[in-house]
């Protein structure tokens, strides 16, 4: 059976979350206080109500606990994004995915029981700085203070040599997820894989160590 997912705030963000999911082929509610951002997201939603989501009887009214996945796209109005947060919750919708805009926000939507907390404009802060600190970093993802996963493009140093050869893991503590040549994806490639210039590393470890052996061995193309 498909996932059923409601949409609260038609922002930019909640916006392009209800065109996504209805491009992957998902049932999508797309929830607004404002009408004219209900009647822009109609097309793109399986359904598009106009509510208030502060207001628990508005709330329930739509069978949001039916839902198996509710996103809270409100961003500027705090108080609006935590009532319905913890409306949602004493209801018990089992996914909850809530936006913040301030760390603050985000202790309190962890507190009042929030299942996953994003913050896109600071993570895409993150991501676009670690690209424009190295052009060897094609992208980066952060999985906790201290760990992350990064696409890193193969340049001279590492061509032709093999995943044995440079001992990645042993030297680094990092390890290859995966090779992209062109169109195809190499999961868990084998020791003796060797690498060519402009193939895209994913690479998860340490960031201090991923740090070291990007400079070490993926930055002998940069300016
Ligand atoms: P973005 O950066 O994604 O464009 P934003 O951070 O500027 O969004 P807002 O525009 O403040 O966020 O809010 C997103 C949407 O949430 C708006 O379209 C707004 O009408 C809607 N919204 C705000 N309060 C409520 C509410 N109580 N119930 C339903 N929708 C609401």
């Amino acid at each position: 059976m498909k996932k059923q997912f409601a949409v609260i705030g038609l922002g930019r963000f909640g916006g392009s979350i209800v065109k996504e999911l209805n491009d992957l082929g998902m049932e999508v509610l797309a929830i607004d206080i404002n009408e004219d951002k209900v009647n822009e997201f109609a097309p793109a939603a399986t359904h598009a109500v106009m509510a208030d989501t502060t207001d628990e009887n508005a709330l329930r009214s739509l069978g949001i606990r039916n839902f198996d996945h509710v996103i809270v796209a409100i961003g500027d109005n705090i108080q609006s994004s935590i009532l319905t947060t913890l409306m949602l919750v004493e209801v018990g919708v089992p996914h909850i995915t809530v936006k913040a805009q301030n760390d603050y926000h985000e202790k309190v939507l962890n507190k009042i029981g929030a299942h996953k907390v994003v913050h896109p404009e600071r993570d895409m802060g993150i991501r676009i700085a670690h690209n424009l600190v190295s052009k060897n970093v094609l992208d980066y993802l952060e999985l906790s203070d201290e760990y992350s996963i990064v696409e890193l493009i193969a340049g001279d140093r590492v061509h032709n040599h093999s995943l044995m050869d440079l001992d990645l893991r042993a030297k680094y503590g990092c390890n290859i997820m995966a090779i992209k040549r062109g169109e195809d994806i190499n999961v868990s490639p084998a020791a003796d894989e060797n690498l060519k210039k402009q193939d895209i590393l994913i690479v998860i470890g340490a960031d201090r160590d991923i740090t070291r052996m990007e400079q070490d061995l993926f930055d002998d193309d940069s300016d």
